[in-house]
């Protein structure tokens, strides 16, 4: 398959359109990360993402929705808290567990009696679920396990010859992926940290979302997935990752005591100077926004370089910064070192 790349005009978004109506899949740009997307309606549409990925098939998709109207084709329920989250995030990187709609293509929920929605906030995505008049369904538009696309050239990376349309709308402002929020049971659970923070969540809900356990774990053997994505390792480029936890002294020392040959420090920008090594970097140390907004191209570019190891520098955990510690742990398969 010919794999097209252009610009998201007017034009670009009709024939996105016109493929989604036709069952086939686009790469679309959203204020997260890259989607890959096809009509959340039809079962054969939505089977070819997971084809396109190689993504495991109990593994469920995000329905992305433009207006309030279109909530009902995706979900049958919608509770007061939903609501409430809804006035206060959307359109924005907020992603709502509810109880699935009947007319939703049974891929989309793999299995599950929920589905997950979210309005995103990018011009070009809202165009193309406008002009197709369906939600449609989609995960990030990377090959299963490897990092994010925040760019056009991203997706071409993975995707090219798999995919026919590739819709450029620019570098992604927020960097990671949606924060995941179930609303389903007794108690609001958190199932991905994102760019839209739990004490965010808490102010709106009046009360804290649960921590899922697999924010932070990996999945005990025989524990059922809360949220299937988080039980996979994830988000990894083809370097080795660990995770060094501590402060920049401890962290530098660790580096200049564990140097070989093709590893890289993945160091907060700034930190480059000190570090006995070849860096790559992602963001300041203060700002976790802008942590996010370079995670997934700092792990790509390792790759780049051919990497072979690289020692992470630990982001924090708390606020946005929790969302870029979630992501590193599963690139790093839980590989954490604590130095002090
Ligand atoms: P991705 O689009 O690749 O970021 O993956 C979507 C994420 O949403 C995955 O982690 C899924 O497990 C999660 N997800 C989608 N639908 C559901 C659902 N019905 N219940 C729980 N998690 C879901
Ligand atoms: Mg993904």
């Amino acid at each position: 398959m010919h794999t097209i790349l252009r610009q998201a005009d007017t034009e670009a978004i009709r024939q996105a359109a016109r493929l989604l109506l036709a069952d086939e899949t686009v790469a679309v740009p959203t204020e997260t990360v890259y989607g890959l997307a096809a009509n959340a309606l039809s079962d054969v549409a939505v089977r070819k993402i997971f084809e396109a990925k190689g993504r495991p098939q109990d593994n469920p998709l995000i329905s992305h929705i433009a207006s309030m109207e279109m909530l009902p084709m995706v979900v049958r329920s919608v509770s007061e808290c939903a609501y409430r989250l809804a006035e206060a995030f959307w359109p924005g990187p907020l992603t709502i567990i509810l109880p699935r709609a009947r007319g939703l293509a049974d891929a989309v929920c793999a299995g599950l009696d929920t589905a997950a929605v979210r309005m995103p906030a990018h011009p070009a995505a809202r165009a193309l679920i406008e002009a197709s008049g369906v939600p449609f369904a989609a995960p990030s538009a990377n090959l299963s396990g490897s990092p994010s696309p925040t760019t056009a050239e991203d997706v071409l990376a993975d995707m090219d010859g798999r995919i026919p349309l590739i819709l450029d709308g620019g570098p992604c402002d927020v960097g990671v992926e949606s924060t995941v929020i179930s609303l389903v049971g007794a108690e609001p659970v958190l199932l991905r940290p994102g760019r839209i923070t739990a004490g965010q969540l808490q102010q709106v809900l009046g009360r804290p979302a649960v921590l899922s356990n697999a924010v932070l774990h990996p999945l005990e053997q025989g524990e059922a997935a809360a949220s299937p994505g988080m039980k996979y390792k994830h988000y990894a480029p083809k370097a080795e990752i660990m995770l060094i936890k501590g402060s920049l002294d401890a962290y530098k020392t660790y580096v200049e005591t564990h140097l070989e040959e093709g590893v890289y420090a993945l160091c907060f920008t700034g930190e480059e100077q000190t570090l006995p090594c070849p860096c790559v970097t992602y963001g300041r140390a203060d700002s976790p926004e802008e942590q996010a907004h370079e995670l997934f191209s700092a792990l790509r570019m390792l790759d780049a370089h051919g990497a072979r190891l690289a020692y992470a520098h630990c982001p924090a955990q708390q606020g946005v910064a929790l969302a870029v510690y979630n992501r590193l742990l599963r690139a790093a398969a839980f590989h954490v070192v604590e130095v002090s």
